[in-house]
């Protein structure tokens, strides 16, 4: 089993899209407590094994602690900061980014404008980190929600991205405002901007 049932949105969407092959390199943002992990793990490993040799790379960064999970590379800290930014640049050391997951949500105040604002910021800092970081064909899956200021975060996505594809998992429960943005293909500095 998974720690989470969050687990089974990662596998909806990397089902329906091909996204997770042995050998990637990927980040996974807002980790804990670590099903997403615990997903990408069983797909680098021969037979889905749960432990034993690992063929990819998993970097995984929360505020919150995350129980360790053999192979996988947890920082803990806030993605808000530079400090912790750098970290996981450091932990790359230099090596280029197949995929990008993010189920970041940030705390909610409830109160729409500033909700909206927190999951904006989290949501570009993952667009910028990927644009950065992604190879060529790489791509992000990103948590985002319904609502005030979705619409901006889908034309963040395609000023960023090739390919744009708004994905709500069956897993993601039909009246929550969750959903994902999918972005393939980081488009270079000079292509953003021209589509
Ligand atoms: N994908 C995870 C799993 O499968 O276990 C569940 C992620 S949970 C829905 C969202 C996570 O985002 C929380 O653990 C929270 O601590 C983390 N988070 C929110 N804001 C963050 C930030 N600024 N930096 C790092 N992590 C953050």
């Amino acid at each position: 089993g998974y720690r989470s049932r969050a687990a089974y949105k990662l596998k909806e969407i990397d089902e329906s899209f091909g996204l997770i092959k042995p050998g990637q390199v990927v980040v996974d943002l807002g980790a804990a407590p670590g099903a997403w992990s615990q997903y990408l793990r069983r797909r680098f490993a021969p037979e889905g094994a749960a432990a034993g040799e690992l063929h990819g790379t998993i970097i995984a960064l929360d505020l919150l602690d995350f129980e360790s999970i053999e192979g996988v590379t947890f920082l803990q800290g806030d993605f808000r900061e530079d400090e912790v930014a750098a970290r996981l640049v450091q932990a790359l050391d230099g090596r280029p980014v197949d995929l990008v997951v993010s189920d970041m949500a940030p705390n909610l105040s409830g109160i729409p404008v500033s909700d909206a604002a927190r999951v904006a910021h989290l949501v570009e800092l993952a667009v910028e980190f990927s644009l950065q970081h992604l190879r060529p064909e790489g791509a992000l899956v990103c948590k985002a929600f319904h609502g005030s200021g979705y619409s901006q975060l889908v034309k963040l996505f395609k000023e960023s991205f090739r390919i744009v594809k708004p994905v709500k998992p069956k897993a993601s429960r039909d009246k929550s405002a969750e959903t994902f943005l999918l972005g393939i293909g980081p488009k270079s500095g000079k292509d953003v901007g021209n589509d």
